[in-house]
């Protein structure tokens, strides 16, 4: 236990070691307290505003109710009740793809998928900035990885054609991604697999219930559902709850039911988040103007940063960081934020290139107009009392 604490602290040292913070209350508009502090939300994920709709909440207990709090089992032993088979029957329409399999969470669609169709002898062509669910399965999968700059299409050609008679090549890519606020170049990468003969599997977690006309994700924006063969997503941010999901070919979801252990190893996802799933897949469908909401107060937020000559790295989306550099001054600037009651994610490596530590702010059609007009002000008017910006 020595040694534990003494590499504890020297991630302290680093301004790396990360606390656990307690919610005492999670409030409505987007708002937390923490510490006796009201702080309007700049770090949550639930950016339609749906993790407390009345709607959802009761369709959660209305499912515990009818088939308890657990499952009971995994899905392939007797944990896959009709409520199952009825949500990822929902869950497919909702993606336009023939087939979907719930996981228990996101993280584990990825270990488990990635795991399932690669492995020893195959290759796999990953987005330097893709998430580390991604990386963690590549890494459990045995295939050889081949990392590209975040959204180079020049140097992935070339390591398409480099990797020649591999088995099986997949390319792996998240929609939005989570560190950076932009989108992946998602037509180029459909005609790269088909003109190099690989996979594309496209990691939506941040883009479902937010882009599309539906709100099925970018693939759906840009019409390119039928050409993504391996479509992720997850249910813990837009919509609300938990679980993830992969949605594509009946014969990619058979293959996943019999070969990734994610699935077939953990219990079945529970009742009442099932319930609250199937609720949330109605109102996202039904509700685009939540959609339409957080897309304008997205590109407001970020119209005032830029003007403020502060670094957004390419943000498009409602994920909006502002670049920093230093470790200790990305927590100074976000401490001073949670002073004046917002609260941000101080984003330090690993998560991010040394040297490239960021506040990252994420927002939800849950806000009020004047709390996001006010916190706009705020961030500006103290990034400028720190230097940063002009
Ligand atoms: C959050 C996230 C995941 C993991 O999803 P969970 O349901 O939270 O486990 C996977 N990929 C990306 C890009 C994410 O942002």
């Amino acid at each position: 236990m020595d040694e534990l604490a003494k590499e504890l602290a020297a991630l302290e040292a680093r301004s790396l070691r990360r606390r656990l913070k307690v919610v005492d209350e999670v409030l409505p508009g987007g708002k937390v307290r923490v510490a006796g502090q009201v702080l309007l939300n700049l770090s949550s994920n639930d950016y339609l505003g749906l993790a407390l709709d009345p709607r959802i909440i009761e369709a959660a207990q209305a499912a515990a109710a009818r088939w308890g709090a657990g499952a009971g089992a995994s899905r392939l032993v007797v944990g896959h009740l009709a409520l199952h088979e009825a949500v990822e029957a929902k869950l497919a329409e909702f993606k336009g793809t023939e087939a979907a399999v719930i996981f228990p969470t996101g993280y584990m669609a990825n270990l488990g998928t990635i795991s399932a169709l690669v492995g020893p002898g195959d290759v796999i062509f990953s987005d330097r900035l893709n998430h580390a669910s991604i990386y963690d399965g590549i890494k459990l999968s045995g295939a050889a990885l081949q990392r590209f700059p975040h959204r180079d299409l020049n140097r992935l050609e070339q390591l398409l054609r480099e990797a020649g008679a591999a088995r099986r090549r997949l390319i792996v890519t998240d929609s939005v991604f989570s560190v950076d606020g932009d989108l992946a170049p998602l037509q180029d990468l459909v005609a790269l697999k088909a003109r190099y003969g690989a996979w594309l599997m496209v990691d939506e977690a941040h883009a479902t219930g937010v882009l599309g006309a539906k709100g099925g994700g970018l693939a759906e924006a840009l019409g390119l559902t039928r050409e993504v063969d391996i479509h992720m997503g997850t249910f813990s941010k837009a919509l609300g709850s938990q679980g993830g999901f992969v949605a594509g070919d009946r014969r990619l979801v058979d293959y996943l039911h019999n070969r990734a252990r994610s699935f077939i190893y953990s219990t079945a996802l529970a009742p009442p988040v099932l319930g609250a799933i199937d609720q949330a897949l109605e109102i996202v469908v039904q509700e685009p103007e939540r959609r339409l909401v957080l897309g304008r107060e997205s590109q407001e937020f970020r119209r005032s940063l830029l003007a403020a000559g502060l670094d957004i790295l390419g943000s498009q989306t409602q994920i909006v960081p502002v670049l920093v550099g230093e470790n200790d001054r990305t927590l100074k600037f976000a401490a001073r934020l949670m002073d004046q009651g917002l609260t941000a994610v101080a984003l330090r490596p690993p998560t991010v290139p040394p040297g490239r530590a960021r506040v990252r702010f994420s927002l939800s059609a849950a806000h009020a107009q004047a709390d996001l007009s006010r916190a706009r002000e705020v961030i500006v008017a103290t990034a400028r009392a720190m230097g940063l910006g002009s």
